[in-house]
């Protein structure tokens, strides 16, 4: 494509941002990508993945989902749903980090801690607007998502969303692991210490003793 040409695809691009939703799946964010990232401020998206979805004034080049983990949940599925099937996204990538705060302490723990606070764990709206979501009573600690290893955890996400049954067999999926400490990026590494033993990549390395509640086993 010659420059002329791009900047006129640039220029029709934009002419049509605004309204860019109404056109369905002909009006696809640049990169017809969808991000799952952890929401850690030490986590730049952008940079990780030279992309520009986060702008000032709006990036464009993906739709960009951030919960704590960078984790399948019942709303990362449903906004994956509605991206790759409806807006024209071909592309998701899972990005996560290592010192990532789902590293750092046990999900048991964290539910002792709002039990102490009075809080009835076993009868907390998932989501208020639709009260038929419900969490199976002992259920808490595992839904909060605290992970033992960053890397196993973001391999395994890539797969729950590669076999998920509203996700189609031809969309590109993969997983990237963000290293805190040195501001670079790397394929997940499963079953080894090798090539991240200099990083914070488990809760063990973390001090955290024992397995997480068994949301990743
Ligand atoms: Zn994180």
């Amino acid at each position: 494509m010659s420059l002329k040409q791009e900047i006129e695809a640039r220029i029709a691009e934009t002419s049509k941002w605004e309204i860019r939703r109404q056109y369905g799946a002909d009006g696809p964010n640049m990169r017809r990508l969808w991000v799952l990232a952890c929401m850690d401020e030490r986590l730049p998206v952008d940079e990780a993945l030279g992309i520009n979805s986060d702008g000032p004034i709006g990036g464009g080049d993906a739709h960009l989902f951030r919960n704590a983990g960078g984790i399948v949940t019942d709303d990362a599925i449903r906004s994956a749903m509605l991206t790759i099937n409806f807006f024209g996204t071909k592309e998701i990538i899972v990005l996560q980090h290592t010192g990532c705060g789902m590293l750092s302490a046990h999900g048991d723990e964290l539910e002792k801690a709002l039990t102490a606070k009075g809080i009835d764990v076993d009868s907390v709206p998932m989501d208020p607007s639709l009260p038929e979501m419900t969490l199976a009573k002992g259920a808490f600690a595992k839904w909060i998502g605290m992970m033992d290893d960053v890397d196993e955890t973001c391999l395994k996400t890539v797969d729950y969303i590669k076999n998920h049954p509203l996700i189609p067999d031809d969309i590109t999926i993969s997983g990237w692991v963000w290293e805190t400490e040195f501001r670079r990026l790397r394929a997940p590494i499963s079953g080894t210490t090798e090539g991240r033993e200099r990083t914070q990549y488990a809760a063990s390395v973390m001090g955290v003793k024992g397995s997480q509640p068994p949301r990743w086993s």
